[in-house]
């Protein structure tokens, strides 16, 4: 027997009809290229968001075509993503910090046919133009005034040409729920990049998940800011949480350092805001380099890899703002788990909070975790024992695109995140390394990320990696690689010292190297794969022929 109740499809052009109807005259605000801040309202975004289906229409564009973007975070931005996954076809967020090469090879591993971009990129485009071939258009998202910038791109359009020139009558939706709505690839640390195909419905689920008040809890009160970038994992869903619920939404374009961050989060009076620990260590710098404070905003979310403990403290005891640590990654749409504390722990005085608010949390209604040996059997919540992390849900990848062999689940219907966690009693889970990161010494895990996190609240550390380094003995010992800060000098005795009773004796590095640099990948992670690289040869000094311990 079937429910009798209405066939409402779960596309997510009906989140961008919502907010228009009922907050068409709330505010989007964007810091443009171009120069100034710009609003808009979600009741424009939707009438100009039609109006760029009407012209990809026209462009020839269908129901299952690839449409890329090449962008910051800006309402022009996000006017093209309603434009294309209205009429069906599918919104491919490309990262412009990726190298060329691989542009080019998700471009066409795509089949992109029409692809908008930010003047930024115009330089880029014009030297990889002919190795784009499904590229039919492209879309410079600018005004006639700007476009001069485009001329050695021949027959790029204006996007607000385009605006201007298309009327805003257009049907959205009447597609299957199940339609593919985004794709986002991987960054991919290892071989190429992986697509990951959103739908309608699992977008749609996503966002109705981040408004559980345990999640992101959106309300139409607040302000948000949505620095997490459109390119990577959906802004965290950002981009349909906002209109869903019809709050003010701020976007900061291409300037995420301190200095711009916090003017707008002053004028615009943001509440809430989503980015990764490094936008908010630089935005803390400059708060303290002012002796300025916060006056609107309450709570931040952030994500992407693990929140270090002088950063959650600084927000809380400096300056009163809430720390939401999340966990999620791309084929999780992304929302994983959170940091919220249960009512119990919520009652510990904050000292004894801290050790769960630093962990990745806890699962929303949505999303199923379990924790496995390798060879995949299930492993106990009891905080201590480390295993490889599944996931499973309504908006978790199954496959990949166009990949060969099809899914990519264990038999019970989970994804092998390639993290490795633990869960705690009351369901915290705890991400304690990348399956490729974690080094083996003896048979025995050790964490790279938890000496990471520990030795870069050394006051002197301003970023610090930890990788596995070949020893005769052992197979693998932990090397710290530190980058100082500014004007700094220290020793390796200093930092073994800072780390000594705060880790098991043998996870202590067997050296420390201090470095200019410490490489970032395309999402603003630690690129450990060319760490590593660079590292190749180094013998540590407990591997030497003498010296082997
Ligand atoms: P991406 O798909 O690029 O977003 O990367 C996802 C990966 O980032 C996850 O599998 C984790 O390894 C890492 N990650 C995301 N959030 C966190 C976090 N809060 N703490 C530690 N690692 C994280």
């Amino acid at each position: 027997m079937l429910g009798l109740m209405q066939d409402w499809p779960l596309t997510v052009d009906k989140i961008l009809d919502h907010a228009a109807e009922w907050h068409g005259g709330r505010e989007i605000v964007s810091r443009s290229l171009e120069g100034p801040i710009v609003r808009t309202t979600y009741g424009a975004m939707h009438d100009r968001a039609k109006r760029i289906s009407n012209a990809l229409k026209a462009m020839g564009v269908k129901l299952g075509d690839r449409v890329a973007t090449l962008a910051w975070n800006s309402g022009r931005h996000m006017e093209a993503w309603y434009g294309i996954m209205g009429i069906g076809a599918v919104c491919h967020t490309l990262n412009p910090r990726l190298f060329a090469d691989q542009l080019c090879y998700i471009i066409n591993h795509a089949e992109d046919k029409v692809l908008f971009t930010d003047l930024t990129f115009l330089p880029t485009l014009v030297e990889r133009r002919a190795q784009m071939p499904s590229v039919e258009q492209v879309v410079v998202m600018t005004d006639r005034d700007h476009m001069g910038a485009a001329a050695a791109l021949p027959g790029a359009l204006c996007f607000e040409t385009l605006v201007e020139e298309h009327s805003p009558d257009c049907v959205w939706g009447g597609f299957d729920e199940h339609t593919a709505a985004g794709i986002c690839y991987t960054s991919g640390t290892t071989g190429n990049p992986k697509g990951v195909v959103y739908s309608h419905r699992s977008n749609f689920l996503h966002t109705l998940v981040t408004l559980q008040r345990d999640v992101m809890g959106l309300s139409l009160h607040d302000v948000a800011l949505m620095v997490a970038p459109m390119f990577h994992a959906n802004a965290w869903g950002l981009a349909f949480s906002c209109p869903a619920v019809g709050c003010k939404l701020v976007m900061p374009g291409q300037r995420l350092d301190g200095a711009a961050v916090l003017e707008l989060i002053e004028t615009e009076g943001v509440t809430f805001a989503g980015a990764v620990p490094t936008v908010w260590q630089m935005l803390l710098q400059e708060v303290r380099a002012r002796k300025a404070s916060f006056s609107t905003l309450k709570r931040v979310l952030i994500g992407g890899s693990a929140v270090p403990e002088a950063l959650m403290r600084a927000f809380h005891d400096d300056y009163g703002v809430e720390v939401i640590h999340a966990w999620g990654m791309t084929e999780t749409s992304p929302m994983g788990t959170l940091g919220v504390l249960t009512p119990e722990i919520a009652a510990l005085p904050y000292e004894e909070q801290l050790p769960y608010r630093l962990k990745q949390g806890r699962t929303p209604m949505g999303v199923e975790l379990k924790l496995v040996d390798d060879s995949g059997r299930r492993l106990p919540h009891d905080g201590e024992t480390m295993g490889r992390l599944k996931v499973k849900g309504g908006f978790v990848a199954a496959r990949y695109f166009k990949a060969e062999g099809g899914d990519i689940l264990d038999a019970d219907g989970f994804f092998d995140t390639g993290d490795m966690a633990t869960i705690d009693a009351a369901g915290f889970m705890q991400i304690t390394d990348r399956v490729k990161d974690v080094i083996k010494s003896g048979g025995e895990w050790i964490s790279s990320i938890e000496i990471e996190n520990l030795a870069v609240a050394h006051p002197k550390a301003m970023l610090a990696a930890v990788i596995g380094v070949a020893h005769p003995k052992w197979d693998e010992r932990p090397l710290l690689l530190v980058k100082l800060r500014e004007g700094e000098s220290a020793t390796r005795a200093e930092f073994l010292e800072f780390l000594e009773g705060k880790i098991a004796r043998w996870w202590m590095p067997d050296d420390v190297v201090f470095v200019d640099e410490i490489p970032l990948g395309a999402t603003g992670k630690i690129d450990k794969k060319l760490l590593r690289h660079r590292m190749e040869g180094y013998v540590l000094p407990t591997a030497q022929a003498d010296g082997v311990k």
